[in-house]
């Protein structure tokens, strides 16, 4: 029997080879040359990995949290109005964030399982003049994607910056930040990414800029001050290390592994990579008679599923049974579903053997406590879904 499991967990996940051993490697100055190479190329390739030619990449150490943090402290003031659109616990999260630093805010609130109407979020910054919105993309917590392509527009009729967490879709849900005008698009490493836990990532645009260059206050947060960062980035990308706070030197490494591959990818093989694993997994949990926490179709995301359990199964005990099997799964995360719902991650490194895997082991799971579905169900309807539409070398990809 094999030691370890298949982590299926919403983040962190899996992890190729080439990037642990990059985390692994002796540790070098954060002055070497070969660490400078690398810190420029991971800065370069994230401007191809979020399709912003003009964007700014920072890389500061600290989890998505941190980045939900880097993406505002420098950007509102004092009394700045702001409108943060919530699906779900993460929104909830950037609310009482920028209400710590000094913002006004107003929360746009989607029901559990829905998506944010960007009517009702324009509305919102309109009416409250907001100098800034935030939207979850996918909020972990739901499962829900919100349409993101569209707000760059609204940022702009309203004069608005508007701020994507993204930590549960770069790099797996489609994000085009400069064609769709988003100003910050912001994750961490550790989903799909493919980099362990530790490294808040964004890529902040010109208008962002512009703002933060603007500001008639000092920020409020210290390690969070793009003034002090800024020049430490552009420093290593033009082969001029600076020094601020020492850089988390293993995992900036590891992020240039990683960013390499998923540039060799391809952005559109990726994002079409994750839509039809997502699809062919929700094929799978349909056919074993699991209803997905989002209401519609078009708003369950492709990085990750969110799941109903059968009314009295317990979801720790669900939990174990699949675990038994091999496969690692999450409970609920969202206060109101936490005891009746799972969760699934399919991100990054993910292939179709997983996702089959993941369903073989819900199944076995099911029948553990004593709620079986028809034996192969949900790994018959992920086949068929896949024989429908995939072609062989976008299964595999790593
Ligand atoms: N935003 C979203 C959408 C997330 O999924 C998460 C983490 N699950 C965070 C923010 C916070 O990230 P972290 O746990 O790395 O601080």
């Amino acid at each position: 029997m094999k030691g370890r499991s298949l982590l299926m967990i919403p983040g962190p996940t899996e992890f190729e080879p080439d990037v642990l051993a990059a985390t692994g490697a002796p540790t070098v100055s954060h002055l070497a040359p070969s660490f400078v190479e690398a810190f420029a190329g991971a800065l370069a390739a994230m401007r191809q990995v979020w399709l912003s030619p003009s964007g700014q990449p920072f890389v500061v150490a600290g989890s998505g949290t941190f980045a939900m943090e880097l993406a505002v402290a420098s950007l509102v003031e004092p009394g700045d109005r702001a409108v943060v659109a919530s699906t779900g616990v993460f929104g909830d999260r950037y609310a009482d964030l920028l209400a710590r630093h000094g913002a006004e805010v107003r929360v746009v609130h989607a029901p559990v399982g829905e998506a944010v109407d960007l009517e009702q979020l324009e509305d919102a910054v309109r009416s409250t003049s907001a100098r800034l919105f935030t939207v979850t993309h996918v909020d972990t917590s739901t499962g829900v994607r919100t349409p993101v392509s569209e707000l760059g527009a609204i940022a702009r009729r309203r004069g608005a910056i508007c701020v994507v967490d993204g930590v549960c879709s770069v790099a797996g849900e489609e994000i085009r930040q400069d064609s769709w005008g988003l100003d910050v698009v912001l994750t961490a490493s550790q989903k799909a990414i493919g980099v362990p836990p530790g490294l808040a990532l964004l890529v902040a645009g010109p208008r962002a800029i512009e703002r933060f260059e603007a500001r008639r206050t000092p920020v409020r947060s210290y390690y969070g001050d793009w003034g002090k960062w800024l020049p430490v980035l552009r420093g290593y990308e033009s082969g001029a290390p600076g020094y601020f706070g020492t850089p988390a030197i293993n995992l900036v490494a590891a992020l240039a592994v990683s960013l390499q591959r998923i540039v060799s990818e391809g952005m559109d093989a990726r994002f079409r990579r994750h839509e039809i694993l997502a699809g062919a997994f929700q094929a799978g949990v349909e056919a074993l008679g699991l209803p997905q926490v989002p209401a519609r179709p078009e708003w369950r995301a492709h990085t990750l599923s969110a799941c109903h359990l059968p009314g009295g199964v317990s979801l720790s005990e669900f939990v174990r049974a699949v675990g038994e099997s091999g496969v690692v799964i999450a409970g609920g995360l969202h206060p109101d579903l936490r005891d009746r719902t799972f969760r699934v991650g399919h991100m990054g490194s993910v292939r179709a053997g997983d996702v089959l895997a993941t369903l073989g082991a819900v199944e076995a799971g099911l029948r553990a406590v004593g709620r079986p579905a028809r034996p192969g169900a949900g790994v018959e309807a992920a086949s068929r879904f896949l024989a429908s539409v995939a072609v062989p070398s976008t299964l595999g990809a790593r």
